[in-house]
């Protein structure tokens, strides 16, 4: 069965329902970290809504196609990454310097994501392997009367495109027609001509263009790695509150200033976390790292629940308290599916007639659903799952479930589990069950029977391990 899910968008400021272009499959492109320190918890916590929202359209039944960009090639990427070069240093060298702290901080980056159960996105393109796109993009855009080169930079003219602001919801009035800004990053009011390509400043790395040596902004970067890996209609595209304006308004001007239409349906946005009524940014200071956290002992699944447990479009205060009760109510769910693992009895007894196990269940199930189909009203869900382990509980206290409703009760939390990474089953067993699947699939590859190799890895996917084949020719796995 296919759940449809309705999500808010930022475009048309109401809750409406996902209608993908191609029924059952969802594209979805979410703006990327860029890499040039740790991630702190405020940017995981866009990251973990994310990973919930494409949870739970697989979970509800939809093929999920996800990229996500690595932004590594930008202003403070290069302000934190060229200090130790000489002036007259080649670019060779720049690019190196560039890339030795993109690759360092891509890769803690991505381990973050693992520690947190958050799956890996399909596509995970770098920025600077898409350079020869953006230039294609921003000459297309020239092409159309849509932008500008000035002393080797190039702009975008925002006066020619009608639907300029349409996302932000900008008074056109107030744009300041003519003005160009160079930064990536800017405020409301100076809304003006933004800059799609930088000409080359001493001391910065550069690539070869048509307007000299230089590099992409960061707006550009998105819109040609986002239509060069999931096309020209991308059902969603999301990011945090804050990329709202400019940076996801400026991908719309590209895009479909060079499409000459609609790009993206639905842009999703998530709220901030806070610390002490402040946003948490690395520029404040008021920042915890995911590793800080582990290093003060607190257990990261718990972080993942505290940040899903709330809803993505408010504001979330950060505080150890709020972590204390994530792990208490984690302990909750997994003690009770602890006891629905337990042994079940024969059943019936005085009190049986009167308890429906069954139809409870049902009735928490379509709860759940019904809540995360609004737009992933994540603490209505939550509190079907409570409500039902109330229930049953006490129910079970009276008259034990038997084998069967156990096994329908874990299955639920199963398929609830799939969305929030929280209460799996654990079991001695696992290991020696995943080794067992690769290893079936590893005779249907010898015997090329690709069919069921591939079954075999849906299965597994399933139980939410990912295969990882190696250079040596062994298969690695790991939980997604
Ligand atoms: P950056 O690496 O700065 O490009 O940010 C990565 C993501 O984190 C973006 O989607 C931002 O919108 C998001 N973000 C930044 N600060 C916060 C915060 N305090 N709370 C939630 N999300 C944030
Ligand atoms: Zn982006």
């Amino acid at each position: 069965m296919r759940r449809t899910i309705s999500l808010f968008n930022t475009l048309t400021r109401r809750v409406e329902p996902v209608v993908p272009v191609i029924e059952g499959q969802i594209s979805l492109y979410t703006c990327g970290p860029t890499v040039y320190n740790y991630a702190h918890i405020g940017n995981l916590r866009t990251f973990l809504f994310q990973d919930l929202l494409k949870r739970t359209f697989a979970a509800g039944g939809h093929q999920v196609m996800h990229c996500m960009n690595i932004t590594d090639v930008e202003d403070k990427i290069i302000r934190d990454s060229q200090g130790g070069l000489s002036a007259d240093a080649p670019n060779e060298a720049r690019h190196a310097a560039m890339k030795a702290l993109t690759e360092r901080f891509t890769a803690i980056f991505l381990e973050d994501l693992e520690t947190l159960r958050v799956r890996p996105a399909d596509h995970l393109p770098r920025a600077t392997h898409y350079i020869p796109q953006m230039i294609r993009l921003v000459q297309n855009l020239e092409a159309r009367g849509l932008a500008y080169a000035r002393e080797g930079s190039v702009y975008y003219r925002i006066a020619n495109l009608p639907q300029y602001g349409c996302l932000a919801h900008l008074d056109r009035e107030g744009m300041q027609a003519g003005a160009s800004v160079d930064a990536d990053e800017y405020e409301r009011d100076a809304i003006s001509d933004f800059v799609l390509w930088k000409g080359a400043k001493p001391g910065e790395p550069w690539w070869d263009s048509p307007w000299g040596q230089g590099r992409p902004g960061w707006h550009i970067e998105c819109s040609a790695m986002g239509m060069e890996l999931l096309g020209e209609r991308v059902d969603i595209h999301s990011g945090g509150v804050d990329l709202i304006f400019p940076h996801h308004e400026n991908e719309i001007a590209q895009s479909e200033g060079c499409l000459g239409h609609r790009w993206v349906n639905h842009w999703v946005h998530g709220e901030f976390l806070m610390v002490e009524g402040q946003k948490m940014a690395k520029s404040l200071g008021n920042f915890f790292t995911l590793r800080d956290l582990v290093a003060k002992g607190v257990d990261p699944i718990a972080l993942r629940y505290a940040i899903q447990s709330n809803h993505y479009r408010k504001v979330l205060n950060f505080s150890f308290e709020g972590l204390r009760a994530a792990e208490n109510a984690l302990k909750r769910i997994r003690a009770f599916r602890k006891r629905m693992e337990g042994e079940g009895q024969a059943g019936g007894g005085p009190w049986k007639e009167q308890l429906d196990p069954m139809a409870r269940l049902e009735q928490a199930r379509e709860a759940f659903w019904a809540a995360m189909a609004d737009d992933l009203n994540t603490p209505e869900a939550l509190a079907a799952i409570f409500t039902l382990i109330n229930d049953l509980n006490a129910m079970d206290d009276h008259v034990a479930l038997t084998r069967e409703e156990r096994g329908a009760v874990l299955a639920f939390l199963d398929e609830s589990d799939a969305i929030f990474a929280a209460w799996p089953h654990e079991t001695e067993n696992l290991d020696a069950e995943v080794e067992a699947l690769i290893d079936a699939r590893r005779a249907a590859k010898a015997a090329k029977n690709w069919a069921e190799a591939d079954r075999v890895r849906d299965q597994l996917k399933a139980m939410g391990i990912v295969l990882e084949d190696r250079k040596d020719g062994s298969t690695g796995w790991r939980r997604a």
